[in-house]
């Protein structure tokens, strides 16, 4: 039987940011940091785009053993969020890492990393008046509105649709849902992807507190998976510096999360 798994790490000192934090990689460096690594290991890894955001940016894919066709897969996650800078660095220096030992015949299993999958709120945050007021969000447009406001969006957190829930009016909320499920280009072509590709384990990164969270978000009903549980304060322990293991929903409640849709295997046919 296959094992799911979902995990969404988060990563302490949450840079809420200031004017120094705008020198992180901007979109066109992270492009040619992850062009390097398929013209140096061209034999072990693929770029690909997933498809594109709002504003045409592509959503870009580090594929890592990718002649490895039967292989357990795993897939890296992170940049929902523009502000959680640290949340994409961390996998990309694990799409660095993994792409050399693959090149060295050192990694079995096959390694999908889509280290910015908001690349428009990636690159918009750099430009605005305030970050913290678009700090969790895509790019939002729509022929309905006028999007003269720089705070509209979505978090893009908040838009998968397992016990998805229209909980929020106001675009410009930084925890706007959006107007439904999968309403955005960023989750919608996500969806697409993974049921292209089998994904057998998920790792999210965020920056938010030390901890490894796992499902669910929308229930503080104690989740079941005693194997997953297991792992995950495994990997707690591995990271150390008190990092724990967590159900999500312990520290808030949420609706329409990644780590409840990938669990729930609705954007999976796999
Ligand atoms: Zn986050």
């Amino acid at each position: 039987m296959k094992i799911f798994l979902v995990f969404l790490i988060s990563f302490s000192n949450i840079i809420f940011a200031s004017n120094k934090f705008r020198k992180y990689f901007s979109f066109p460096s992270f492009e040619e940091r992850i062009f390097y690594l398929r013209e140096n290991y061209s034999d072990k890894v693929n770029i690909f785009s997933i498809g594109f955001s709002r504003d045409g940016r592509n959503i870009w894919c580090v594929d890592i053993n990718y002649k490895n066709t039967n292989s357990k897969t795993l897939l890296l996650l992170s940049s929902s969020h523009p502000i959680e800078w640290q949340g994409f660095e961390t996998p990309m220096r694990l799409a660095e890492k993994f792409s050399k030992m693959a090149n060295d015949n050192q990694l079995k299993i096959r390694v999908f990393v889509i280290p910015v999958f908001n690349p428009d709120g990636f690159d918009y945050i750099r430009n605005v008046p305030n970050i913290y007021e678009i700090a969790r969000k895509n790019r939002f447009y729509s022929s309905s509105i006028t999007n003269t406001n720089y705070k509209i969006g979505v978090d893009l957190n908040r838009n998968f649709s397992y016990k998805w829930k229209k909980l929020i009016k106001d675009k410009t909320d930084l925890f706007y849902q959006g107007e439904e499920p999968f309403s955005e280009p960023e989750t919608k072509e996500l969806k697409n992807f993974v049921d292209v590709y089998k994904i057998d384990l998920l790792v999210s990164f965020h920056s938010f507190g030390k901890y490894v969270q796992y499902p669910y978000s929308y229930t503080k009903e104690a989740f079941k998976d005693e194997k997953l549980i297991n792992v995950a304060t495994k990997m707690a322990k591995i990271i150390g510096n008190n990092y724990r293991a967590i159900q999500d929903s312990y520290l808030s409640i949420k609706n329409g999360t990644e780590i409840d849709g990938f669990m729930e295997k609705e954007i999976s046919q796999h």
